[in-house]
């Protein structure tokens, strides 16, 4: 039956008989899994019966949240991790070689923009373009480009990729495709609908939502013929090319490089992701209302949200996302020095996370940005007095009457 977004997360458990006819799926906390035959563990590992080996690779309760983040983004297999990192950092271990070349999105998540750094000293070429026209992503593609790398709204200016037209590029050119979802969640925005083969996200973020745990996933689309891939070994190239790209991630990735997902913060977020679609709806409604208030006070001069009809991708924002999402910017006026804003606030905490229920702030240029320093923050926009809100779900009056009294 094909089930609505919320309906498929409550029941996906369901589908396998749960222990105990528990109505919540039980936490799995075992390392090793035992086998009455021998033979069947042998059949385990060389990939012939589906089972668990070593918590490694796995267990049930990561499984189970694999299987809802498939359901969520439409895909055909997802991998968990420990963080969004790790997903991202393991996924592109498992599938580039030396020699290989990446184009990327210059919007970046800075952790994302210093890992593609490492790939560099390990001999991965990386080209970082303006992703907002697929004209730049297009002009950097080379015979040796294994994939495209964005993030679809990116953090803190809130650019939002081209992403029809570089999915349709990458179609075009048979290179793999690889969206950041993170900022939109599976909810705002499916990429699979833009030809997306494979999808990262961070489940600390959004889809847990309670900022009590960290995650990460990566899903497979089903869209991209691996066959077609060259950097996939002889040994995982089984019967169904579609299985080929996630056994090799699970092994050379999540497997070797070992970040992976415990039992306990799996089960975290799968309760989390239950709400996920109720969660964002309130965000992104709650996000529209501050943009619109600071938009029109006189101590703001400008404000980065894709639900603003001013933003440069307002329009594709609004065709391809079912609400332009939780996170917002926006820079004081002359004079205003951002610590003392942040202090006035009383209901908004001064904290560098973000997808929490609870709206948080941080200034960019004197944080996560400060180590690049200013002439870098100045080339990527990044001015002195810019302010990065996470919207939360808070009552929205509660919410804009703290930024009122604060710029009061
Ligand atoms: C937070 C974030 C990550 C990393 O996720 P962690 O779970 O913190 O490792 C990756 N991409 C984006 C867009 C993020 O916001």
């Amino acid at each position: 039956m094909n089930r609505g977004f919320t309906t498929a997360i409550l029941h996906s458990d369901r589908e396998a008989p749960i222990e105990h006819h528990s109505v919540l799926k039980p936490m799995h906390t075992a390392v090793a899994f035992g086998y009455p035959d021998s033979r069947d563990l042998v059949k385990v590992f060389k990939n012939e019966m589906p089972g668990y080996s070593y918590g490694r690779q796995g267990n049930p309760t990561t499984a189970a949240l694999e299987a809802k983040v498939t359901r969520m983004e439409d895909g055909i297999a997802t991998i968990c991790f420990a963080t969004g990192m790790a997903a991202i950092a393991s996924t592109f271990a498992a599938l580039l070689r030396a020699g290989d070349h990446v184009v990327s999105s210059s919007f970046l998540f800075g952790n994302t923009n210093s890992l593609l750094g490492t790939f560099g000293a390990l001999g991965c070429e990386v080209s970082f373009v303006d992703a907002t026209d697929a004209a730049n992503v297009a002009r950097a593609i080379r015979a040796e480009t294994r994939l495209v790398f964005v993030e679809t709204i990116a953090n803190p200016r809130t650019q939002v990729a081209d992403l029809e037209r570089i999915g349709a590029l990458c179609a075009a050119k048979g290179i793999v495709y690889f969206v950041d979802n993170t900022m939109t969640s599976p909810w705002l925005y499916r990429p699979k609908r833009h030809g997306a083969s494979l999808v990262i996200n961070s489940l600390t973020k959004c889809i847990g939502g309670h900022g009590n745990a960290l995650g990460g996933a990566v899903t497979d689309t089903g869209l991209y013929d691996w066959t077609r891939f060259p950097n996939i070994h002889g040994s995982y190239k089984g019967a169904n090319p579609a299985n080929w790209c996630m056994l090799q991630i699970r092994k050379k990735g999540l497997r070797d490089v070992g970040a992976t997902l415990a039992a306990e913060p799996a089960h975290r977020i799968a309760q989390g992701s239950e709400t996920l679609a109720l969660r964002m709806d309130r965000c992104c409604a709650n996000a529209l209302a501050l943009a619109r208030f600071l938009a029109a006070h006189p101590k703001v001069t400008r404000v980065f949200y894709p639900g603003l009809a001013d933003h440069p991708q307002h329009r594709a924002a609004t065709e391809w996302f079912r609400g332009a999402g939780g996170l917002l910017s926006f820079e004081l006026a002359d004079g205003i020095d951002c610590c003392d804003f942040l202090n006035r606030l009383e209901l908004v905490i001064s904290s560098s996370h973000l997808g929490d229920n609870r709206t948080l702030a941080i200034p960019i240029a004197q944080t996560i940005y400060w180590d690049m320093g200013a002439a870098r923050r100045a080339e990527m926009g990044i001015s002195e007095s810019l302010i990065r809100v996470s919207v939360g779900i808070e009552d929205e009056a509660d919410l804009i009457g703290d930024f009122r009294q604060a710029l009061g």
